[in-house]
């Protein structure tokens, strides 16, 4: 697929990419970098300052990638680099309680309100993994209730019908996930409250939790029908479970106090349990999950549900979140939500003017196209998306300078960096890989 450019115009990224895949599977660390969905050679970035990275043939993109959401200030943001760079001159880590990781988690309880409690870890798999954990301890009950088509990282019971690579690989479940762990959770279709009623009503007593996206983007972007995430919070908190809402994407990014800030917050509801990563790591490894105090009570050490990590809290990767959250004033959300904004009108006219059927979904200022004729609602409907024509359009793209996800099914993603000339390069982009889109369309 998409063999059209490839190594001759990138020899520097070729040549690392086929070190690389003697040395590790499928040459990435993580699968969606690989382009397998989209086709050609991955590029291997050097350098990143602003809304720009560089790769090591020396092209510079216009990056809507931003490492997946933790760029959100942009590429090298002085205050972050600045206070990586006095935090490393103090010492790397210390395996004891530091000053950092106070600060940090001092942040994230003032800005949203269901946390009153936090812990830290070192990624959003191991939250979702360890609030699952905490939610069964909690409850005395085994079930959990997840969404097709939400990812929240490679814990094993959370890969039933996940997004994101899963997603773009179209794979059903990952091998190596067992029965007896998949039997526990219990698979529905995003934004159907009645099959979530209809679960509770056939398992009464025996459901954890519910764990969703707080608005769903692992499978593009679906938002949350209106009232949706309030109707899992009745539900659950009727039958005695939790809700644990997933904002390792959405977190710190949709607004001050991410997802929730333009839900729950107005709507008058709240989860139990929440879930963070990438904004709060500024770039470097950090996740966290937190929530009501009497249910955080129960970790180790104070009580019986063990939860550890020798680099949780780690200094480093505090004081790069905690910069990248004093960062995220309210003039930057408004620069997001402005920036997405126009970035989506752009790339909707452009394929529109090519008669390319497709869909604009947002949710705050995290956005995706696709290419499908019909609204998104779930990930059945997310499936039947066109994935040669975003193959096309991804190439052209790249070949023009603008560096979008590789896979049609994950969020394109701004940054406070993303300014007018930035954009420009955009919209001089947009008309030539939406032809191709046509033309890969077939209309
Ligand atoms: C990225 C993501 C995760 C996993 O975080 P990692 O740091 O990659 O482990 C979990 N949930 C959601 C919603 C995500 O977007």
């Amino acid at each position: 697929m998409n063999d059209h450019f490839d190594t001759a115009d990138v020899p520097a990224s070729a040549a690392l990419f086929a070190r690389a895949s003697k040395v590790t599977p499928g040459g990435v660390n993580s699968p969606v970098r690989a382009f397998r969905s989209v086709g050609g050679t991955p590029r291997f970035m050097v350098s990143g300052t602003g809304p720009y990275i560089i790769d090591a043939d020396g092209k510079q993109y216009v990056d809507l990638v931003g490492s997946w959401g933790p760029m959100i200030l942009g590429h090298s943001h002085p205050d972050v680099i600045e206070a990586v760079r006095a935090a490393v001159g103090r010492g790397l880590s210390f395996g004891t309680p530091g000053v950092g990781e106070v600060a940090l988690c001092e942040e994230i309880v003032s800005r949203v309100a269901p946390v009153e409690q936090v812990r830290l870890v070192s990624s959003g798999t191991e939250a979702t993994m360890s609030a699952i954990r905490l939610a069964r301890g909690f409850t005395g009950r085994s079930k959990i209730v997840k969404f097709a088509g939400c990812y929240h990282g490679h814990v094993d019971a959370l890969l039933a019908s996940a997004g994101s690579g899963v997603a773009t690989f179209a794979l059903p479940d990952s091998a190596g996930v067992t029965a007896s762990t998949t039997a526990e959770v219990i698979v529905l279709p995003y934004n159907d409250v009645e099959a979530v009623q209809a679960a509770f009503d056939a398992e009464p007593g025996r459901i954890a939790a519910i764990i969703t996206e707080a608005s769903a983007a692992n499978m593009g972007v679906v938002p949350p029908h209106r009232g949706f995430n309030a109707a899992l919070a009745r539900i659950a908190h009727a039958d005695g479970a939790l809700l644990i809402t997933d904002e390792v994407m959405t977190g710190f990014r949709l607004s001050r106090s991410g997802m929730f800030g333009l839900d729950g917050e107005i709507e008058g509801w709240a989860p139990d349990l929440m879930t963070f990563g990438k904004v709060i790591g500024g770039g470097l490894p950090v996740g966290a999950f937190g929530g009501r105090a009497d249910i955080m009570g129960l970790l180790a050490p104070l009580g019986p549900v063990y939860q550890a990590g020798t680099l949780s809290g780690n200094p480093i990767s505090t004081a790069a979140g905690l910069a990248n959250l004093i960062g995220c004033t309210d003039a930057v959300y408004r620069h997001l939500d402005e920036t997405a904004s126009t970035v989506g009108d752009l790339a909707s006219e452009a394929l529109a003017a090519a008669g390319v059927p497709h869909r604009l979904q947002r949710a705050g200022n995290l956005f995706s196209l696709f290419f499908a004729a019909d609204e998104v609602h779930n990930y059945d409907q997310a499936r039947l998306q066109d994935t040669t024509a975003f193959a096309a359009f991804f190439h052209s793209m790249l070949d023009s300078g603008v560096y979008l996800p590789p896979s049609a099914y994950e969020a394109w993603f701004v940054s406070a960096a993303h300014d007018e000339a930035a954009i420009s390069r955009i919209a001089d982009a947009l008309p030539a890989a939406a032809r191709a889109a046509a033309t890969a369309a077939g209309v």
